[in-house]
């Protein structure tokens, strides 16, 4: 037996099959079409079909088909009720795959974010745990939480927004239109525009050797810099840390999950982000002094954790 699952993004339409243990047995991906919902049901159909193909394995023999999608999803009905990108409204996507799949299958959907956290929980950094709160530091932050072996999303499907706690009150502005959001602090957006609002009274800073330019500025910058002992970088990173560390203990505090995994393009820094946050986390815990302490961890699976997350909803719904 296995799962296929679909990660439908603006750009590409991945699918996988995957095994019950987690596993990527086979993978297709295709352009997403951007000619109305009905092409994105046919495509998405031919993903999945080629992703069973290139694993050796018949479509009807999967146990079913789970979507990671963008956007605000009513998982019971298997609609997007929005997204934006493809100017999505009420599309009844569930259905409309039902058709072009030409199988009986069940068919699950589920915000992507969410099921990037589940894929992390059931393969990654999660594995054999029974709780994780995950977040992904990008373009905001986005996140999931998996509590005593389920996937919780709230009543209305609407969690976890992770990204949209507030950390400073009155702080910077949000795109959701709060101010002080964790989002408008720790995300790798925000960790850029802080590096270029300090470095331009900072011709001196070697931010500026790396980057060229303020344009040249990555997420990846401020912390090349610090580590070449630049002090304007330090403080970016600095503040940053600071910031995240407060964020997660807050949300430690809150759930006191088993693991905590953070993913992301920060992330990819490795120790050198988790090592202060950690430090972070064990001042600040309220369980600290438990034997049983949350731990901290990184995303293991990147990319693939939307896609296997999405085969296997059945398993944690
Ligand atoms: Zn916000």
């Amino acid at each position: 037996m296995y799962y296929l699952g679909i990660d439908l993004g603006g750009t590409n339409i991945a699918a996988a099959a995957v095994s019950e243990a987690g596993e990527i047995l086979g993978k297709a991906s295709i352009p997403t079409p951007h000619a109305g919902a009905e092409a994105v049901a046919e495509v998405m159909a031919q993903a999945a079909r080629a992703a069973a193909e290139n694993a050796g394995l018949k479509l009807e023999e999967a146990a079913s088909l789970g979507i990671g999608s963008p956007g605000t999803i009513d998982p019971e009905r298997g609609v997007i009720q929005y997204w934006s990108n493809l100017d999505f409204q009420n599309v009844p996507l569930a259905a409309l795959l039902r058709e072009k799949v030409e199988a009986e299958l069940p068919i699950y959907v589920e915000n992507d974010a969410n099921a990037a956290a589940l894929g992390e929980f059931a393969a990654g950094a999660g594995k054999g745990s029974q709780s994780m709160v995950a977040i992904t530091l990008g373009t905001g932050v986005g996140g999931g939480a998996v509590l005593n072996g389920k996937l919780y999303t709230g009543f209305n499907y609407a969690g976890l927004e992770v990204g949209h706690f507030v950390i400073e009150h009155g702080g910077r502005p949000c795109t959701c239109g709060r101010r002080g959001c964790f989002e408008a602090y720790c995300s790798a957006t925000a960790l850029i525009k802080r590096t270029r609002e300090l470095m331009q009274d900072a011709p001196d800073s070697k931010l500026w050797e790396l980057a060229g330019s303020l344009e040249g500025v990555n997420g990846r910058t401020p912390f090349d810099a610090a580590a070449l002992g630049d002090p304007v970088a330090g403080k970016v990173i600095d503040e940053y840390v600071d910031y995240l560390g407060c964020g997660v203990a807050s949300l430690v505090n809150i759930f006191q999950p088993e693991v905590f995994c953070i993913g992301g393009g920060p992330s990819a820094q490795g120790e050198t982000l988790m090592a202060p946050v950690r430090y972070i986390l064990n001042r600040e815990d309220y369980a600290r002094n438990s034997v049983h302490r949350t731990r901290l961890m990184r995303a293991q699976l990147g990319n693939d954790a939307g896609i296997i997350g999405a085969a296997l909803l059945p398993k944690f719904r």
